[in-house]
């Protein structure tokens, strides 16, 4: 992988930065601002080294239209305040506003382009579509640095299309991400753990096969434990479910069995009667979910179970809530969990939290970053790493 070190002479230079600026928001504001702090050292190298700093990056999923909820002037404000320079919004990605504001930049100024995702042909499945607007967008800039962990593992305009058009390199937020993931995947101190949780259950659901040739632990919590439970048979209510994926779970657990990896399943949660912040809460064992309640956490036998496994790990890796933590009342199970893993930590285990909500959690929850090994930026890609699926945003880079 080229690095910010082999690139010649930046001064002057335009260069085009890719960045993971997708920070959890609350009513247009930032609840964590981790991601643009992760992103601080590469920009604050290119601008000590005189170049002309010009973001890419994405926020939410507006589906290639121009959703003015999803506008970067939050994040623009924000990294103004932490780089403590003025940083301007253009008004689009690749216009005419763009244009005037880079042609008119100094050497160290820095400017954050509109959301890229604003544009339907970012995400294009369509490579020639994709190609010919990173096309535009690289008549911006003179160089490519690509730094936006968490979208690596999708090849998408701005992160992979155009490192084919410019000269680039890695930032060194993605040279820290690939060392410390490393560790995970190259040889881990064992027992490994991986818990998993959230709500992208289609999305995660599918890297299970290959971590179970990895782990020596699964533990999951969260919106994907339900398909679990529903391939045991038990009633899950109105909770989370892939349907569609029943059966594979099921596959998942005789695999799990086969190879001697330890699978653990919530056995007990906590079941509301609607999904809100006030909804009763009530601790049920998986066999006894009512049919018109949602699981929303894991419940008080399965935090302990879930915590002396983690504590007696090596190495640690851990993507998702176990529940929905944005709720004080259902943010036992995920606090239970960063507890453990933080504890692991100063009995010496490596350890990684991975994922803009995972990481998001934490905070709130009042952990501090040192109490982990390595918070990861990516969730997707931090799990594709540990999968050792080539990601297309890094292969491109070498
Ligand atoms: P990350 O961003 O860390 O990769 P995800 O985006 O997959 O994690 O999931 C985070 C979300 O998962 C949180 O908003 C949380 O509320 C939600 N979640 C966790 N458990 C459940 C559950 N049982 N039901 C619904 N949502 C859940
Ligand atoms: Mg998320």
């Amino acid at each position: 992988m080229r690095t910010m070190e082999n690139l010649d002479d930046v001064r002057g230079k335009r260069v085009l930065v890719r960045c993971d600026f997708n920070v959890p928001l609350k009513d247009g504001a930032i609840i964590d601002d981790g991601r643009i702090r992760a992103a601080l050292p590469t920009l604050e190298e290119l601008r000590r080294r005189g170049a002309k700093v010009v973001i890419l990056a994405h926020l939410g999923r507006p589906k290639g239209t121009v959703v003015p909820e999803l506008s970067l002037a939050p994040v623009a404000r924000r990294l103004s305040e932490l780089m403590g320079c003025p940083v301007t919004l253009a008004k689009d990605t690749y216009g005419s506003d763009a244009r005037r504001l880079v042609s008119d930049m100094q050497d160290g100024d820095v400017i954050v382009l509109e959301n890229v995702r604003f544009n339907p042909e970012e995400t294009s499945k369509d490579e020639t579509v994709r190609s010919a607007y990173a096309a535009k967008i690289a008549r911006l800039g003179d160089i490519f640095v690509s730094d936006g962990f968490g979208v690596v593992h999708r090849a998408q305009g701005s992160d992979y299309d155009i490192a084919k058009l410019l000269p680039n390199a890695a930032g060194l937020l993605i040279q820290k991400e690939v060392a410390n993931l490393s560790r995970a995947t190259d040889n881990p101190d064992r027992p490994f753990t991986v818990v998993l949780g959230g709500a992208k259950v289609s999305d995660k659901l599918g890297v299970i096969r290959n971590l179970l040739g990895k782990a020596d632990r699964l533990l999951i919590g969260g919106g994907m434990s339900y398909t679990f439970l529903k391939a045991k048979g038990y009633e899950v209510g109105t909770s989370l479910l892939e349907p569609d994926m029943v059966g594979v779970a099921a596959g998942y657990m005789r695999t799990a069995q086969e190879r001697g990896v330890e699978l653990l399943l919530p056995v007990d949660v906590i079941v509301a009667d609607r999904f809100a912040a006030d909804a009763d809460a009530l601790a049920v064992p998986v066999g006894a979910m009512p049919a018109n309640r949602m699981g929303m956490d894991i419940g008080p036998r399965t935090r302990e179970l879930f915590a002396d496994s983690i504590r007696g790990s090596k190495t640690v890796f851990w993507n998702g809530p176990t529940g929905v933590f944005e709720f004080p009342r259902f943010s036992q199970g995920t606090k239970a969990v960063a507890d453990a893993v933080a504890q692991a930590t100063k009995d010496g285990a490596f350890t990684i939290i991975g994922g803009g909500d995972s990481a998001s959690a934490v905070r709130s929850l009042g952990f501090a970053d040192t109490e982990f090994s390595h918070i990861s930026t990516g969730g997707g890609a931090s799990l594709e790493f540990l999968e050792d699926k080539p990601l297309p945003g890094l292969s491109v880079l070498e």
